[in-house]
């Protein structure tokens, strides 16, 4: 397991590494935005920790650009305000989660063990949970070979399930991530898309098991 650290605050960086270390993770810091990106476009990474105010080049514009170079290292976002926008501006540059400051040290290594959980991308950009795949570039999906059709927000709930496979969803999280904080959307939407996706991948596959679980008082997840 190798950590980049993207943070521009010494005593910060410095923590989270020694941190990381105690845990026997390997880590690099960067403490200034172009030196993080060049780390995380020529270095192999199992995860980003990055901080999104940063100098010259800051925490957006980095995921942006590496998203946009087709690298799809887990990126958890640390931001120095808890407000809203921070958080879904740097999970719509394609963040995975986000931290905000001041954050206990427990609970960053859970994120990161949480992200680490997480199904890497195989093969061409196709994410896959037991027989079920999902083609991120061609939206092709398929169960046991057969092919399922889904609406643009059925699929981009089922990709955001997908890419957290295992872990556990709130109705908040889905929101933030598959509409936009703006839309009027309310969390009996999120049952019905749910209810939805369970008619396409679930029900037809009648001998096979459901997987899309609900969980009570907490929210969704997918997987065995
Ligand atoms: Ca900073």
């Amino acid at each position: 397991m190798r950590i980049l650290i993207v943070e521009d605050e010494h005593r910060i960086a410095n923590a989270i590494k020694k941190g990381l270390e105690q845990e026997n993770y390997a880590t690099d810091v960067a403490y200034a935005g172009p030196d993080g990106f060049d780390l995380a476009s020529t270095e192999d990474y199992d995860l980003i920790i990055l901080d999104l105010l940063l100098p010259e080049m800051d925490g957006i514009t980095i995921c942006k650009e590496l998203r946009k170079n087709k690298i799809h290292t887990p990126i958890l976002m640390l931001t120095a305000k808890g407000q809203i926008q921070d958080k879904v501006a740097g999970l719509d540059a394609g963040a995975d989660d986000y931290l905000t400051k001041p954050f206990s040290f427990e609970e960053l290594l859970a994120r990161v063990r949480a992200l680490n959980r997480r199904p890497k991308i195989v093969l061409d950009d196709t994410l896959v949970v037991n027989d079920l795949q999902l083609n991120t570039k061609t939206y092709q999906i398929e169960r046991a070979k057969k092919a399922i059709q889904l609406s643009s927000k059925e699929f981009s709930l089922l990709e955001y399930l997908m890419r957290n496979a295992n872990k556990i969803l709130t109705k908040d999280q889905i929101i933030a991530h598959v509409w936009n904080y703006d839309a009027d959307i309310l969390p009996n939407t999120v049952e019905v898309y749910i209810r939805n996706l369970r008619n396409k991948v679930d029900v037809p596959f009648k001998n096979k098991k459901p997987l899309i679980h609900t969980v009570r008082g907490f929210g969704y997840k997918i997987g065995s």
